[in-house]
């Protein structure tokens, strides 16, 4: 991952050092549970433990190693540096209470400012390669889901689809889920994050599905809403309602406009349709080594869509005591539009 344009218009800072997981995960490309990653404006250097330095010289190709102890490790971050000449250092807001006193206590001679909205401003922009990653990671999900869907039945729990789903992500060559997977039925599809239970589906019950996988680090995310039977006028009505409003949405987002530009899209939609108070949540947010990540796409958001940003597009209409339908895809930002990178068909009845 390139470092030199974290300096581009953040003059003020000299370096930068990234203590969060996903951040690690963003400069070394393998998962850690220790470590730091201090960039100055001529090189970037990993700092972490014993346990990690056979797999960090086979992997980490762009910055320098040191392998450090704990009671060391803020000592050598300082050393790196006073070896640059930093005088103000941008840090990430990731740290325990305890950690940042240590921090500051190590770091006293430099001027310490948060950084943590400059590495996620970074991120939020995709290079090829992590559009590729996001890509196959959904490409798993869709046909793990379409497998699990096929074997659906009446009297199925929301758990057993549950674990039917993972098995496939897995077997299909995740590593494991983006987040845990949402298996609503009936009524509890009213709720956005209904955690599955042993509720049986009914024939004529709402089915929501909430997934995605992890490949190379990269999330997906997806939900889909179905019925084996017939949901009803309402909700097939609300359906109809969620699907237009995605796809609205999708035909008219592109670059330069705000989140909030594109949050009120779907949702001036739903609310022409009358069911404005049923959509409680924003319309999306960035994908990528973290489910959520910038740019959240919300109402109060003014974040302005850059080319290669990925975000969801997940409007919903939730009724309580009756059933949610939420439609969800992920699209990559384009100059004059943008790519939808999820393939699995919209349709209520299977
Ligand atoms: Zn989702
Ligand atoms: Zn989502």
């Amino acid at each position: 991952m390139t470092t030199s344009d974290l300096f581009e218009n953040n003059g003020k800072f000299d370096a930068f050092v990234f203590m969060g997981e996903s951040n690690r995960f963003y400069f070394t490309r393998f998962e850690t549970s220790f470590g730091a990653v201090v960039v100055t404006r001529d090189k970037g250097v990993f700092i972490t433990d014993f346990r990690y330095e056979t797999e960090a010289q086979e992997r980490v190709k762009d910055l320098d190693i040191v392998i450090s102890t704990y009671s060391e490790f803020f000592g050598k971050i300082a050393e790196v540096l006073q070896a640059a000449g930093a005088k103000t250092v941008g840090y990430e807001e990731t740290m325990s209470v305890g950690e940042f006193g240590e921090f500051k206590a190590a770091l006293k001679e430099f001027k310490l400012k948060p950084a943590g909205d400059i590495i996620a401003a970074k991120r939020a922009v995709k290079t090829e390669e992590e559009i590729g990653f996001i890509c196959t990671a959904q490409q798993i999900a869709e046909r793990a889901l379409q497998k699990a869907i096929s074997r659906v039945k009446a009297g199925v729990t929301e758990r057993e689809l549950m674990a039917e789903i993972n098995y496939e992500m897995i077997i299909g060559g995740a590593e494991k889920y983006s987040f845990e997977t949402i298996v609503a039925f009936g009524a509890n599809t009213a709720q956005p994050h209904h955690h599955p239970s042993d509720k049986k589906l009914d024939k004529d019950e709402l089915i929501l599905v909430d997934m995605g996988a992890k490949y190379n680090g990269y999330c997906s995310d997806m939900t889909r809403t179905f019925c084996i039977g017939d949901p009803g006028e309402q909700l097939e009505r609300v359906y109809d309602i969620v699907k237009e409003a995605q796809e609205y949405a999708i035909k008219y987002i592109k670059a330069g406009m705000t989140c909030h530009e594109a949050d009120a899209l779907a949702r001036e939609y739903i609310i022409a349709n009358g069911y404005g108070d049923n959509f409680g949540h924003s319309f999306g947010h960035g994908v990528g080594i973290d489910i959520h990540e910038d740019p959240r796409v919300g109402a109060s958001s003014q974040i302005v869509l850059r080319p290669n940003m990925v975000i969801t597009a997940e409007p919903g209409i939730y009724i309580p005591g009756l059933g949610g339908v939420r439609i969800e895809d992920m699209l990559v930002v384009k100059e004059n539009g943008v790519s939808d990178i999820t393939s699995y068909e919209k349709k209520l009845i299977i």
